[in-house]
């Protein structure tokens, strides 16, 4: 039977905000069976929280953010996405301020804490979200599918107006080793003009080429030059892992996104779990055991 997750004991994670370029702390503690993923925080009274879920997301094209009457927290994805790859089942999340550190622009500096403590089995069976049917979710040339799939793999297209990136595709069935080799370190990117834009509004202080590819007319301004030739899909790839956390549990299933962005995944997450007649509720055994994949 496989169990349910959690980390073995807290871990920190330090850094700057994004947008604040103030620094930033978050704290991972393990949770009891059947918490599920929260973020809190810990600055404020009364420690508020918010479930990590579709339902709590005001997702724009450029992040995920979560939202409660308490307080809003952006760019969730980065730090969410080892988790799916992991299952991690139950977490809390604390922060002690508005942002989660940026980190490197990849999930990198996250999955480094959660591997330095370790995983926990609990006492609970997980509970996978496993997909019998596709769902389909689309807007103009965006488009997300989830299929049926017995694992958990991603599928992703997308295609830029910019000679450094163009179009690309990957295709990767998603466990703890393909994510760590060949998701985990790809960065965040974008556009100096629009960095630009952003500081002029007073937001990515943050923002430097430490934590994020920045492209001009000319192409990559990163000294180091690319940590992989098509980093740009891989982080797509980062990213959906991190909003499919929102489902609330594991999935099984193989997501295809062409052009799509946190808008059109947290779109894809709500069809997908108001469709209730497309999947169900599934624990795996010991006949699935030599796969370890799941
Ligand atoms: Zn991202």
């Amino acid at each position: 039977m496989y169990l349910q997750r959690t980390i073995r004991q807290r871990v920190a994670v330090d850094g700057i905000g994004l947008h604040t370029g103030e620094p930033a702390r978050i704290v991972f503690r393990p949770a009891p069976p059947d918490t599920g993923i929260y973020v809190l925080r810990g600055d404020l009274p009364g420690t508020p929280s918010i479930r990590v879920h579709a339902e709590n997301v005001s997702a724009t094209s450029l992040a995920t953010t979560l939202s409660s009457s308490a307080f809003s927290v952006s760019t969730v994805e980065h730090c969410l996405s080892a988790l799916a790859a992991y299952r991690i089942d139950n977490l809390y999340i604390e922060l002690d301020g508005p942002e989660i550190p940026i980190g490197d622009g990849s999930a990198k500096t996250f999955l480094d804490a959660l591997l330095s403590v370790g995983f926990v089995e609990q006492e609970e069976p997980r509970r996978y979200l496993y997909v019998t049917e596709p769902v389909f979710y689309g807007e103009g040339e965006k488009h997300a599918y989830v299929v049926p799939y017995s694992g958990l793999r991603v599928t992703c297209v997308i295609e830029f107006a910019h000679g450094a990136i163009g179009k690309q595709r990957i295709d990767v069935d998603i466990n703890e080793t393909s994510f760590a080799r060949e998701i985990a370190g790809a960065r965040t990117f974008g556009f100096l003009k629009d960095v630009e834009a952003m500081r002029s509004r007073g937001l990515a202080r943050g923002g430097s080429l430490d934590n994020a590819i920045v492209l001009d007319d000319q192409g990559v301004m990163n000294p180091g030059g690319l940590r992989f030739a098509d980093e740009f899909v891989r982080h797509k790839v980062l990213d959906a892992l991190g909003d499919l956390v929102t489902l609330g549990r594991p999935l099984l299933g193989h997501v295809v996104l062409h052009k799509a962005g946190h808008d059109v995944m947290n779109k894809l997450a709500r069809k997908l779990l108001q469709s209730t007649d497309r999947w169900r509720e599934m624990q795996l055994g010991g006949e699935y055991a030599w796969a370890g994949k799941y």
